[in-house]
């Protein structure tokens, strides 16, 4: 059977003055566009108590230098208002507090924005080395990979990152074969560690680079002095840019890291089986903070799971209760001393042996999640 199959491509891209001057207009218009219709619809519903609809056609009568811009891109600003309505309103799990939709201020939110492919309007041209969008006309990209002739773009996103970088993430859809259903016979279990990312059920660390390390150091070092300089000034400017830079550096290691840690574990294992965390829950009560947000274990779990399924193999979540720390492998005693976070091993008062606490927890959320997958 075929499938349906989605997968986008980050090119840095490399807009003329002109082109680059459009983008930031474009990305201007937009952010405009969706605080005034999300003011409109705040103001109609206080005096009416209705919802208002609204479409870009208003505005563009309105204001008609917002027909000088991508119209898809102004498009997809009402459709990203219309999506933060629907998060709002939608049915909540407990303890979920989704918020109001919140006004975009300029130096707050990403400068970039959506288009959309109709009729051929978005291609790549001269070899790959050119990308033609909307209103833009050819943008010279870096190359990547080739793509295969039958994958189709979907819709691009444009971006001026904080660090005065282009980026164009390109939004490839193509039919596959549906991978053929691995039945598992090697499972592994993850623990999650704020330092490691996680530590498997074999006891193995995937070893955060050491310069990874030094990047954020490094990183450390330079927010130090910013925030010591006068703001607004020249050189506070120029500090922040060099910021922004290595923040970007830093995003880039970890991904690169989180790709290399996830097909190591694809390639070795058939199952691979994961506690469900909640993430936002975990980095307050913990008060780890900074930390387990930066290694974003919740993104390398998402990408495990496509990985895994490109493959027919399968992510297992074990549910939230499990006391995967807790117990004793070895003869399933529950003890109760291991929920101080500063115990890293342990003596079962049961059995007498003695426990990593890591190896120990991912060795439990093994044997669960191997339970669950053979039971379904
Ligand atoms: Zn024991």
């Amino acid at each position: 059977m075929t499938v349906m199959m989605h997968r986008a491509v980050v090119y840095r891209a490399y807009p003329t003055r002109e082109q680059a001057a459009l983008i930031e207009r474009t990305c201007g218009c937009a952010r405009f566009l969706y605080n005034r219709m999300l003011a409109d619809k705040i103001a109609h519903y206080r005096e009416t108590g209705e919802m208002l609809r609204v479409t870009p056609a208003r505005y563009k009568r309105e204001f008609p230098w917002l027909k000088e811009v991508d119209s898809f891109a102004l498009c997809n600003a009402q459709l990203n208002l219309d999506a933060a309505y629907r998060n709002f309103f939608r049915r909540v799990k407990a303890g979920e507090k989704p918020g109001f939709p919140k006004y975009k201020a300029k130096h707050r939110s990403r400068c970039c924005y959506k288009t959309n492919f109709v009729n051929g309007n978005i291609r790549f041209e001269g070899d790959g080395r050119y990308l033609r969008l909307p209103k833009l006309g050819s943008v010279r990209v870096r190359q990547k990979r080739e793509i295969d002739p039958s994958w189709r773009i979907k819709s691009v996103t444009v971006e001026h990152t904080r660090s005065g970088r282009f980026e164009v993430s390109v939004l490839f859809e193509f039919e596959t074969q549906e991978p053929e259903r691995v039945e598992p016979e090697s499972f592994v279990g993850l623990d999650y560690s704020s330092h490691d990312l996680y530590v498997t059920s074999d006891g193995e660390r995937p070893g955060y680079p050491r310069c990874f390390r030094r990047t954020e150091w490094k990183l450390a070092r330079e927010q130090r002095k910013l925030s010591r300089m006068q703001k607004g000034s020249a050189n506070w400017g120029k500090q922040k840019a060099r910021v922004a830079r290595i923040h970007e550096k830093t995003r880039n290691q970890r991904k690169d890291f989180h790709h290399k840690a996830a097909n190591g574990l694809v390639e070795r294992y058939d199952c691979v089986c994961v506690e469900d965390l909640d993430m936002s829950g975990m980095s307050r009560s913990l008060k780890l903070g900074k930390s387990t947000m930066d290694n974003g274990f919740g993104m390398f779990r998402a990408l495990l799971s496509y990985k895994l399924e490109d493959r027919g193999k399968r992510l297992v979540t074990v549910g939230r209760l499990f006391p995967s720390s807790q117990l004793c492998h070895e003869c399933g005693y529950r003890f109760s001393g291991t929920k101080d976070l500063s115990v890293r091993e342990w003596t079962c008062p049961s059995c007498g042996r003695t426990h990593d606490r890591d190896v120990n927890a991912a060795r439990n959320i093994r044997d669960e999640g191997m339970r669950l997958a053979l039971s379904a």
